[in-house]
């Protein structure tokens, strides 16, 4: 197995120069050579495999010889050190909660195999490696998360002062050790300005052992497939599922696919999406063309060009034909997904964030067409991430769970730094010597 960039099939890499990279150096997304076939005994026997039993078989064949087998096996574990249930909420519709982790957000898991395999890589080079990132929220939390205390990171996030909410400004910040926050007088564009300009820099370069946690990151992207190994270990319907997914930079459910191509029982993908429906057009008309992005109340989704697109594109080898069999789209406003999240409140008692509340309405609009297929949806984020919103909605608290409520009261520390990018550099250079 070795990764290829998409913008040039000769640019190779392994899993190791790949994940340390992120990025092909001609700006392609690295993609893999080889998707395994699943043998029919592991697929046979996911009901009674654990969770690390589970992931270490999917992952393997994509590590190849980077990282010892007991060692890849001890990552994995740590990874995924918390659950993925399976819950019903009405006739024919589930939802898998993917929001259990230490920051309440999907990204963790794909997170913390990036943070736990750069740590090793750290340690085999014998060099320090820094990652940097700006976030406008999310991110910057999981990340911060994963990465804290893995020994040989030290880890850099610029985030905009005044515009992340109070606890994802506590997930930044509280951590300490060697998660470091620059709280940057400016907004999320001049962060991730600062950043462009920081991987551009060939005397930081030279310096430092840097690199990014980006979500086009093989690591991440692929450790993803595991959610949908997990879902299918506890369907308990005799059909194979429909799965929807709430899509932005399609990384997630571009995972997915790949878990159905090694033959995972999926019957059929839906991308859900919000006013940004660049997809849904494209499987409809079988022409892309990207947009601006709008502001919607499923933020994670508003993206107007998403990143893992070409990706897609590959594994159905440019075959809109053939694309469209595995995967549907369809797009909600605010107001449509307003309306689910109050009415699944209301009817079945469940807490639906504004994210999985789309993929609610896509699911609920398939079952309909298609009366006899069954399915389940994926709850990226837990609703207390978006308190304003779903309090608004449905009219009442969302409990605070005990990985926020402890978080909240610990004390921020962060650097308060111009948007300036040789100032910043200057504390980069410190922090990670
Ligand atoms: C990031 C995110 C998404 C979108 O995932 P992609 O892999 O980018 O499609 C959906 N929901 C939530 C809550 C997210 O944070």
């Amino acid at each position: 197995m070795y990764y290829y960039s998409l913008n040039n099939h000769s640019i190779k890499a392994d899993f190791k120069q790949a994940t340390i990279e992120g990025q092909a150096p001609d700006k392609g997304l690295y993609f893999p050579s080889d998707i395994p076939n699943w043998s029919s005994s592991f697929i046979n026997q996911l009901k009674t495999l654990d969770k690390a039993e589970i992931g270490y078989h999917i992952l393997a064949p994509y590590v190849g010889n980077s990282i010892p087998n007991d060692k890849l096996y001890t990552i994995i574990e740590e990874t995924l050190s918390f659950d993925f249930p399976l819950k019903k909420i009405k006739e024919n519709i589930y939802t898998l909660e993917l929001f259990h982790g230490p920051t309440l957000a999907f990204k963790d898991l794909g997170a913390r195999f990036l943070s736990r395999c750069l740590g090793y890589f750290a340690q085999s080079i014998g060099r320090k490696i820094t990652v940097l990132v700006a976030t406008s929220g999310d991110t910057g939390g999981a990340v911060a998360d994963a990465f804290f205390n893995v020994e040989g990171t030290e880890v850099i996030i610029l985030y905009p002062s005044g515009k992340v909410s109070p606890v994802q400004e506590k997930q930044l910040t509280a951590m300490g050790g060697n998660i470091h926050a620059l709280e940057v007088k400016g907004d999320f564009d001049d962060c991730q300005r600062i950043v462009k300009a920081a991987f551009a820099d060939q005397d930081l370069k030279d310096k430092l052992f840097l690199t990014s946690a980006n979500s086009i990151n093989i690591s991440r992207w692929l450790s993803q497939q595991i959610y949908y190994a997990i879902g299918i270990s506890q369907w308990q319907e005799t059909m194979p599922p429909i799965v929807a997914v709430p899509s932005g930079n399609f990384g997630n459910i571009c995972a997915g696919l790949v878990a159905q191509k090694s033959g995972l029982a999926i019957k059929h993908f839906i991308a859900a999406c919000n006013s940004n429906d660049v997809f849904t057009q494209y499987i409809k008309t079988g022409k892309f063309v990207a947009a601006d992005s709008v502001a919607t109340i499923s933020n994670a989704m508003d993206v107007g060009n998403p990143s893992n697109f070409v990706r897609i594109l590959e594994l159905f080898g440019n075959n809109h034909q053939e694309l469209i069999k595995h995967v549907s789209s369809l797009s909600y406003n605010d107001e449509l997904t307003e309306k689910a999240m109050q009415e699944v409140y209301q009817e079945h008692h469940y807490m639906l964030d504004p994210h999985a509340a789309v993929a609610y309405l896509a699911m609920e609009d398939w079952i309909k067409t298609n009366p006899s297929d069954k399915g389940f949806i994926l709850g990226t984020a837990h609703p207390v991430k978006f308190p304003t919103v779903v309090e608004r909605v449905i009219k009442d608290a969302v409990p605070l769970p005990d990985q926020v409520a402890s978080i909240i009261k610990k004390e921020k520390k962060a650097i308060q730094v111009a948007p300036n990018f040789a100032i910043v550099k200057e504390i980069i250079i410190q922090l990670a010597s």
